[in-house]
């Protein structure tokens, strides 16, 4: 069965467009089908995966609002090798539009329905508020991804990205959890970074990634050229991090599904 995670989290700028396309890249790498939904309407994430934004004609603007299919809309990524739901400037409409629709939270949990089958993950880029897209994600997901920077203010910013989360658990997706705190543009020799860590480790236990992205001029450089970094540099620190986050993801996966397996005990 497929994985839907939606890669969250409201600050801007604190990696989730460079986790969604490198995670891809890397989930491809170990031979896995993967979709990657772009929902901000900067396109970054589409960009970055070598699909011209403003080249495209159907984007996921026009499946949220009923004006096509989405099997219509799907795009390959040739340089990452998985597919990709695009997005460009399009999509800012689709935000007030939806409102006045039938269920405007699960738009997209209805259109994911109908390809889902078709692919191992799919995960969803989403733009840097909590708006009526994210919820849209959120209600569409089975997990939320969330990158965070180790700054002063990052634990701050989680608290209304949480109450969100467990909003929708309650009120639109049963299924919705923390699938994981991933740990972006790490520096271990700053001490903050290590206060915020612990930190974090106290608040999410297990749910924190061992896997922590440094920060890698090589991670912000790929997307100029529409490639993932393990196309642009395979050997960079950036690269081998991502790839080391895909494996730690599948690993978890793999566990819980033998979790999930074992019969419970008959008296
Ligand atoms: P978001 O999608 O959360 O707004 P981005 O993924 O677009 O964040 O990242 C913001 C900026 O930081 C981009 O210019 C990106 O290239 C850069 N960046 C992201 N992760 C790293 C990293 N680990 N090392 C260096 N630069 C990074
Ligand atoms: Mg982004």
């Amino acid at each position: 069965m497929s994985k839907i995670y939606a890669i969250a989290n409201q600050k801007g700028g604190v990696g989730k467009t460079t986790t969604c396309v490198n995670l891809a890249a890397s989930l491809v790498a170990t031979k896995k089908r993967v979709l990657l939904v772009d929902l901000d309407p900067q396109g970054n994430a589409t960009m970055g995966s070598g699909v011209d934004k403003s080249a495209v004609e159907e984007s996921v603007y026009d499946v949220l609002t009923d004006r096509a299919a989405i099997a219509d809309c799907l795009v390959v990524s040739e340089e990452g090798k998985y597919h990709v739901l695009p997005a460009n400037g399009d999509l800012t409409a689709a935000e007030v539009e939806m409102l006045s629709l039938a269920n405007k939270e699960r738009r997209l949990d209805t259109v994911l329905k109908q390809v889902a089958s078709q692919y191992d993950y799919i995960l969803i880029d989403c733009p840097p508020s909590l708006n009526m897209l994210t919820l849209n994600a959120l209600a569409a997901c089975h997990g939320v991804i969330i990158p965070m920077q180790c700054e002063y203010y990052a634990l701050e910013g989680l608290s209304a990205l949480i109450g969100t989360i467990n909003q929708i658990h309650e009120v639109l997706n049963p299924e919705l959890k923390i699938e994981g705190i991933l740990r972006t543009m790490y520096d271990p020799r700053n001490s903050l970074t290590n206060e915020v860590s612990a930190q974090l480790h106290e608040h999410f236990g297990d749910r924190v990634y061992r896997t922590c992205i440094p920060r890698n001029v090589r991670l912000a450089e790929a997307p100029s050229y529409g490639q993932p970094v393990l196309v642009y540099d395979r050997q960079s620190k950036g690269a081998m991090a991502y790839l080391a986050l895909a494996g730690e993801l599948l690993r978890r996966n793999e566990q819980g599904d033998a979790a999930d397996s074992i019969q419970p005990e008959t008296a």
